[in-house]
């Protein structure tokens, strides 16, 4: 227990409350990208008055990047009296469109029965506004702390992360010798640890056909009844074999503790954009399916393309004129970050000493930007820790608990107090 830090966090609820819906109150949707600059501008004026250097690094072309969007984000770092590890939260700044069924405005942030609702308030200004109250009082508690404390606000993580995290961590901003642990505070309760994500790989398969007058389909080749019957040995062979695929990942919800594809859109035939006239007969050319196939830690790529490719050569060889394009549009390993490393056991150790409790440890469905620090800053001491619901995220009257997010970030204070300062150690 560290009484100097919880003290120094408590009486900066007003504060943490303020800058929350200060937050929230920059429409910083994606896509298209609004507000971002006004938002990291924000961050950053917030955290000089706190001693942070700063920087605002636009990720320069990457997608929907343009004068009228630019990708803003916002680094700050703040150097210790010596020479030490570098602690680095990272939070994305953008948030979901608002949708339909609130009950209140999605952008005022509303205070209300010891919430705060609007749209990001959960994923995951929440999680940013207690990282940086977390790292103000620690500041404050330990003038002289030795190594360093950084805080990003970041875009686009919502549409891939492509001019945010992945942008500045091939510019060097996510790996050694600069940082050493990332926490980022994404809503996956703050009584959780979440050590990764699944894979994911993304496919188009085109199936192929020859067009003709739709009185005489006899005559050309329809591409959809090729489509069909390679969504039928998908029902057949595929989904049951997937269904079977256990993970020794602790992945929540348990649902998705298995390997799983999701059929994410098919086109066949002429464009649908014949309203308000009326088509014309014809036979499909062509036919086209989207795949979203998430994968598990026991499984390698090519095992999981095999098995889609494996079947439409199958077809190939013995469905006549079959034929068939299949297109890469998106990879991404799944990664677990060991139990005993650094960050875990300091956030464990955190959430320990705040709830009197044991850390669950959890695996995301989805991924989010810890694929980048991963795979292009090559940095593996990264989980994801925050104090909003996991299940509130891009719903209507989205809110963040108050006490939730002074709880988290005591434990992130304690965890900068372990991973700085050695703190709880022995
Ligand atoms: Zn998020």
């Amino acid at each position: 227990m560290n009484e100097k830090l919880f003290r120094a966090i408590e009486s900066r609820r007003d504060d943490l409350v303020a800058l929350t819906v200060d937050l929230i109150r920059f429409p910083t949707v994606n896509p298209p990208g609004e507000a971002y600059t006004p938002c990291a501008e924000y961050i950053a004026e917030r955290l000089k008055k706190s001693g942070f250097q700063i920087e605002l690094i636009r990720g320069v072309d990457t997608p929907g990047d343009t004068d009228r969007y630019p990708r803003t984000n916002v680094v700050a770092r703040r150097e210790g009296r010596s020479p030490g590890k570098t602690v680095h939260f990272n939070s994305h700044i953008d948030v979901v469109e608002a949708g339909e069924g609130w009950t209140v405005d999605p952008f005022e942030g509303v205070v209300k029965d010891g919430r705060v609702y609007g749209r990001g308030t959960c994923d995951m200004k929440g999680g940013l506004a207690a990282s940086i109250i977390a790292a103000e009082a620690f500041i404050e508690v330990y003038p002289d702390f030795p190594g360093a404390i950084e805080i990003s606000g970041t875009v686009d993580e919502e549409s891939g992360g492509f001019g945010g995290v992945a942008y500045l961590a091939s510019k060097g901003y996510f790996s050694k010798p600069r940082v050493d642990h990332v926490i980022i505070p994404e809503p996956l309760n703050k009584d959780r640890i979440c050590l990764g994500h699944r894979g994911v790989w993304w496919a188009e398969i085109e199936t192929l056909g020859s067009i003709a007058h739709g009185s005489m389909p006899f005559l050309g080749d329809s591409a959809i009844r090729h489509m069909g019957a390679v969504l039928n040995a998908f029902e057949e062979e595929l989904f049951p074999a997937l269904d079977q695929k256990q993970t020794e990942m602790p992945v929540v919800p348990e649902g998705a503790r298995r390997s799983t594809m999701n059929i994410n859109s098919i086109h066949g035939g002429q464009t649908e954009d014949f309203r308000p006239g009326l088509p014309s007969p014809n036979v499909a050319d062509s036919c086209r399916t989207v795949i979203d196939r998430r994968f598990l830690l026991e499984e390698s790529i090519d095992e999981v393309k095999g098995e889609v490719t494996s079947i439409l050569d199958r077809l190939k060889r013995d469905r006549p004129k079959f034929d068939y394009n299949i297109r890469d549009l998106m990879e991404v390993q799944p990664t677990m970050t060991e139990r005993d490393a650094p960050v875990v056991t300091a956030v464990a150790d955190g959430i320990r000493a705040v709830f009197d409790k044991e850390p669950q440890y959890v695996i995301s469905p989805g991924t989010y930007d810890q694929k980048h620090i991963a795979r292009i800053g090559h940095l593996f001491d990264c989980i994801a820790y925050g104090p909003g619901i996991l299940d509130l995220a891009h719903r209507p009257d989205e809110w963040v608990g108050i006490e939730d997010m002074i709880q988290s970030a005591k434990v992130m204070a304690l965890s900068l107090d372990t991973l700085l300062q050695g703190a709880g150690r022995g």
